[in-house]
């Protein structure tokens, strides 16, 4: 067991706690971590630490700065990739090899944003005779990042970097369930680069007493909110009091949509693993949806029952385990429970089950449940469940596959699998949501802007626009009239 402080800068005193909370491994329920509790006027302290910090250094103006500290953050990161991959499987419970991906993956993300705080700049017109103008992009001033468990150093620094690279100054909120695992990259940052103090803040605690005190703080610029739609839209009314500016990252409930002509040899070992061995299915973008040509159902369910069926289910530590638990004891609750429901308004016909054998008896641990037959308007084929249970429904034809898709809510993600590039095209026009994969599913860049329509959020991630999501335009007019005498 990790018992963990909150990382502070050079010359810092290090807040002194009497309440920690614990953080318990998933794969059996050991304690693995125990994290100082802050709270509501830890907030505070640190809003008041980061606005002086941009005060008094030049951080919002100096691009070079910024850029070797987060390059020197990415090489920090890099040196202990696997130390903290692995307290991210002791707390997560995903597999040891996607914790490793997962912490290797930022460590690119870093370096690009590190390569873009040099580039921030705005433009200079000439508005007539008498009249100059600049459009200044200035970073937002005190942002603060407020980020899931289910990939928490990804979804940190997802926001983070951009943020940085802006000139903005920071406090960071990771979700309590796998607030150590974030600590230990903050604290690479914080304490082992040149970053000066008050620049970033680490806020651990939890959502309705820390998180709740930044959505209201009005020292609070801007919030980057990686979550739950319903922890979205609460943190969107309580924030209009305050007039923040928002980035919401929010659910999904992703179609897979699979032609006659698809390649099935690469469509079903991606699906297997995009819903059910990523993170057991805790991942927002998962095809939790499966849309398949009337032709080839039979056959696709009959392979995907053979593939899910010999998936090695155990802990993410453990080299041999192909799919880990579900993170925490309220999510594999509700897991079981939409599979009940599934029982009861369609066709289970595959796995669904806790299991129970010695090895797994004190985990999270649940198989991977498909489903067909399910009503349109069931909660299974509605809601997002984030965990490893499939619904798959026929279509015929594009217009068909089209309308499924975009019968939710949610439009985060997307996949098309066909040989036909015409079919791909169109399907892919036709789907509104922030990301279509074609033959492909779950690849991200650091380049590439992703987002959610409809209720997946608003606002841009990643790449260019990720970056400027995190300033704003200053306008200044010169009057350029000569001065008499
Ligand atoms: P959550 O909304 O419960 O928690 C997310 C964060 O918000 C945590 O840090 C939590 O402590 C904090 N929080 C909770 N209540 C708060 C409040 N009232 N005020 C301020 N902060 C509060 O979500 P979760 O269960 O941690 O994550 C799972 C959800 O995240 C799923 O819905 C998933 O789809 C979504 N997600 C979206 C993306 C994306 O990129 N769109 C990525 C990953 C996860």
């Amino acid at each position: 067991m990790k018992t963990y402080q909150i990382p502070v800068g050079k010359g810092v005193e290090i807040p002194v706690t009497e309440n920690f909370f614990d953080i318990v491994n998933p794969s059996n329920h050991e304690v693995v971590s125990r994290i100082p509790k802050m709270t509501a006027a830890d907030v505070d302290g640190a809003v008041v630490a980061a606005s002086a910090a941009l005060d008094k250094t030049d951080w919002a103006c100096n691009g070079v700065f910024r850029a070797k500290v987060m390059l020197q953050w990415a090489d920090r990161l890099e040196a202990n990739i696997e130390p903290i991959a692995r307290q991210l499987t002791l707390e997560n419970g995903k597999l040891i090899g996607e914790a490793s991906y997962e912490v290797t993956s930022q460590v690119g993300v870093i370096r690009y944003n590190a390569g873009l705080a040099r580039t921030v700049s705005g433009r200079a017109h000439s508005l007539g005779s008498n009249s100059f103008g600049v459009v200044a992009r200035e970073p937002m001033g005190v942002v603060a990042v407020i980020s899931p468990w289910n990939w928490p150093v990804t979804l940190m620094i997802r926001d983070m970097a951009p943020a940085l690279a802006a000139g903005n100054a920071m406090l960071i909120k990771p979700a309590s369930q796998t607030a150590g695992v974030s600590l230990d990259v903050l604290r690479l940052l914080i304490e082992e680069t040149d970053l000066p103090p008050g620049i970033v803040n680490a806020i651990a605690g939890s959502g309705s007493d820390a998180g709740q005190a930044i959505v209201v703080h009005p020292g609070i610029d801007m919030i980057a909110f990686t979550g739950d739609g319903s922890t979205g839209r609460n943190i969107m009314r309580d924030a209009s009091q305050t007039l923040k500016k928002l980035s919401l990252e929010l659910g999904g409930k992703s179609p897979m949509v699979v032609c006659d002509d698809a390649d099935l040899d690469k469509a079903i070992p991606t699906l297997v693993s995009a819903i059910f061995t990523t993170t057991s299915g805790q991942i927002c973008t998962a095809p939790s949806r499966l849309l398949v040509e009337q032709g080839i159902e039979a056959e696709l369910v009959e392979r995907l029952k053979k593939a899910v069926s010999g998936i090695r289910i155990g802990d993410g530590l453990d080299r041999n385990s192909q799919m880990g638990p579900m993170t925490t004891r309220d999510q594999y609750e509700k897991v079981l429970s939409f599979i009940e429901m599934g029982r009861r308004e369609g066709r289970l016909v595959a796995g669904g089950e806790p299991l129970q054998a010695d090895h797994l008896a004190k985990g999270n641990f649940v198989s991977p449940a498909i489903f067909t037959d399910v009503p349109d308007d069931s909660a299974l084929n509605r809601d997002e469940i984030f965990g490893p249970v499939l619904v798959i429904k026929t279509f015929e034809g594009d217009e068909e596959a089209i309308a499924l898709a975009n019968d939710t809510e949610f439009g985060l993600a997307s996949a098309v699998f066909t040989e036909n590039v015409h079919r791909s095209w169109c399907i892919a026009r036709g789907i509104k949501a922030g990301t279509v994969w074609v033959n492909t599913y779950n690849r991200f860049y650091p380049e590439v802007e992703v987002g959610g329509y409809k209720q997946s959020g608003i606002g841009r991630m990643a790449g260019i626009d990720g970056l400027m999501e995190f300033t704003q335009t200053k306008f200044i007019n010169f009057d350029s009239i000569p001065q008499q005498g």
